[in-house]
């Protein structure tokens, strides 16, 4: 199993998933010319998108995929708020597992301010790999067993938050629905890590997070891990 980043920050998130037969597509949060771009013009490879939720630095290209006859799986919370026509969804719900090729997947409630946003427990059947993919979720509940790789959100640092301006409102909106440093390593913390390889942080701010900072948090607290900021 791969993962790849795309892009990931508030101006666009999209992850690529493959087990070389079967390549998924995690959120599409570019517009399409710029996605065909990044996937290196090989958008027909693409077995299908599933998306966590409707903002748009997630799920624009979705009407885009769906006339190319991307299959394209949400929650119907994701499908009815999104602004676009999502007849051709595939709906999918917390807590029921579906799979496509020989990943099978289990999709589970995260926490953000949209209607029904999905976070993706995501098993190679073949090689029995698991990844923990989520992403726009002010924290988390699922804990899972045997990971062997995690993509999670790293939104912002609180200091960095409180010293900068921003303005009261936003702060608070930022607090409720992105995933915090400490608070995401005292997740991460619960889970059992002995088997993760690789743990890819996504969706970081540019103005509230500073790298140096989060990669020699996670030394310090998970010295054996391998972890990766995912780029712009
Ligand atoms: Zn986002
Ligand atoms: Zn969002």
């Amino acid at each position: 199993m791969t993962f790849t980043s795309l892009a990931s920050s508030s101006k666009g998130n999209s992850y690529v998933v493959s087990d070389g037969e079967t390549t998924l597509l995690l959120d599409c949060g570019l517009t399409i010319k710029e996605l065909q771009k990044r996937l290196g013009y090989n958008q027909a490879g693409i077995t299908a998108c599933l998306v966590s939720h409707e903002h748009n630095d997630h799920a624009k290209a979705v009407s885009q995929l769906l006339k190319r006859g991307v299959p394209v799986y949400m929650s119907e919370g994701t499908a009815v708020s999104h602004k676009e026509d999502m007849s051709l969804a595939k709906i999918v719900k917390a807590g029921v597992s579906f799979e496509i090729g020989k990943f099978w997947i289990y999709p589970f409630n995260v926490f953000h301010n949209t209607a029904e946003p999905l976070g993706w427990l995501i098993h190679d059947k073949r090689t029995d790999e698991t990844l923990l993919f989520a992403i726009d979720t002010a924290n988390m509940n699922v804990i899972a067993k045997n990971l062997d790789y995690i993509a999670i959100e790293c939104n912002f640092q609180s200091e960095l938050l409180e010293e900068s301006y921003t303005p009261t409102l936003l702060t608070e909106r930022i607090k409720k629905s992105h995933f915090e440093l400490e608070k995401l390593i005292t997740y991460l913390k619960k889970l059992d890590l002995s088997s993760v390889k690789k743990i890819w942080l996504m969706h970081l701010s540019s103005h509230h997070t500073n790298e140096m900072q989060i990669l020699k948090r996670f030394s310090e607290e998970f010295p054996c891990i391998n972890v990766e900021i995912c780029p712009e």
